[in-house]
């Protein structure tokens, strides 16, 4: 980015230089505000927890939901994909990260007393928070207090943790030791190694939705989907796709027994109450071809 305006500004000749400075001061402006912001969002209440379904792909049954953080400033919602690498960068991500897995095991443990029973919560963690040395017991009391069992519980991790050499695949081995599921998130866009999916006991893969997005008319993505579907199922783990948009996809992702789908041809994130409504209401009139 700073390189195209960088391209752009010698194009522009001499004065391209001051709006070089510009944009740049204006990126450093941007993040100043926005850590400022990060910093207290905690104490103002500005966060939140929205929940996207996952159902199986042959009966649309709701097997899950994913908790995604969201961030409401007085001065307007920000992306996830901008907030939270710089959560991330502040090492903030371990507090809230904290307080997101708080959440979303209370009302998960909520929910297996009404309709919802068996409903799984998944819990997107940061290699940050799995290099604590106290993480595996904060999470065991998390699950002792908010009475969720382990294996309602399923972390996603990307690939890249599973070559962290700073603990964090250490933690995920003690996880497992807890009952907790594993699912790899954005599964195919990281250096994927099939050892440690054997070391490991990984549940579910969650293919990228990038493979997702052109299924039905690129013949590659085809290829790696059901590869990928392949693989998993000879090593008795299942799979997840992601970002499933359209009618065509889940047929095309059905047909290649993927397991589960997620996207916004089910749902788009919402929050709890609308996620529980949302799930009310479709229970017993879920059918394939209406999902
Ligand atoms: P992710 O874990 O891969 O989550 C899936 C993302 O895809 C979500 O973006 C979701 O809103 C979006 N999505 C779902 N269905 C569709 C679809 O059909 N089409 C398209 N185009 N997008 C779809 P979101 O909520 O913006 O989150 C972005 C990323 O931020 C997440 O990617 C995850 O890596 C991270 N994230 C979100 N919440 C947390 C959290 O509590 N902790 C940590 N460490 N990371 C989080
Ligand atoms: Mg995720
Ligand atoms: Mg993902
Ligand atoms: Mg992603």
């Amino acid at each position: 980015c700073a390189d195209a305006a960088m391209y752009r500004a010698k194009e522009q000749g001499r004065d391209g230089y001051h709006f070089y400075t510009a944009e740049l001061n204006r990126q450093a402006d941007r993040r100043f505000q926005l850590e400022h912001g990060l910093r207290s969002a905690m104490e103002r209440n500005e966060f939140t927890l929205y929940f996207q379904p996952q159902v199986h792909t042959d009966s649309g049954h709701l097997r899950g939901a994913e908790a995604l953080l969201r961030w409401h400033p007085a001065s307007g919602s920000v992306n996830p994909t901008e907030f939270i690498p710089l959560l991330e960068d502040l090492r903030l991500i371990i507090p809230v990260g904290r307080w997101v897995l708080e959440r979303a095991c209370a009302a998960a443990a909520q929910w297996q007393h009404g309709a919802l029973a068996g409903v799984r919560v998944a819990v997107n963690l940061s290699v940050h928070q799995l290099r604590q040395s106290d993480f595996v017991s904060m999470l065991q009391s998390i699950l002792f207090e908010t009475g969720l069992t382990p294996d309602l519980l399923e972390i996603e991790v990307t690939e890249s943790v599973l070559l962290d050499d700073r603990g964090g695949t250490a933690t995920l081995l003690a996880l497992n030791g807890l009952g907790v599921r594993v699912a790899i998130d954005d599964f195919g866009t990281g250096y994927s190694s099939l050892s440690y999916l054997k070391r490991l006991s990984v549940d579910a893969l969650k293919l990228d939705r990038t493979f997702v997005k052109d299924l039905t008319t690129d013949a590659d993505d085809d290829a790696i989907a059901s590869a990928v579907i392949s693989l998993a199922h000879a090593l008795a783990i299942t799979v997840t796709a992601e970002g499933v948009e359209t009618l065509s996809q889940k047929r095309f992702l059905q047909d290649r027994r993927c397991d589960h789908i997620q996207g916004y041809l089910i749902s788009r994130p919402m929050p709890e109450s609308a996620f529980l409504s949302w799930a009310q209401e479709r229970a017993g009139a879920l059918v394939p071809e209406v999902i």
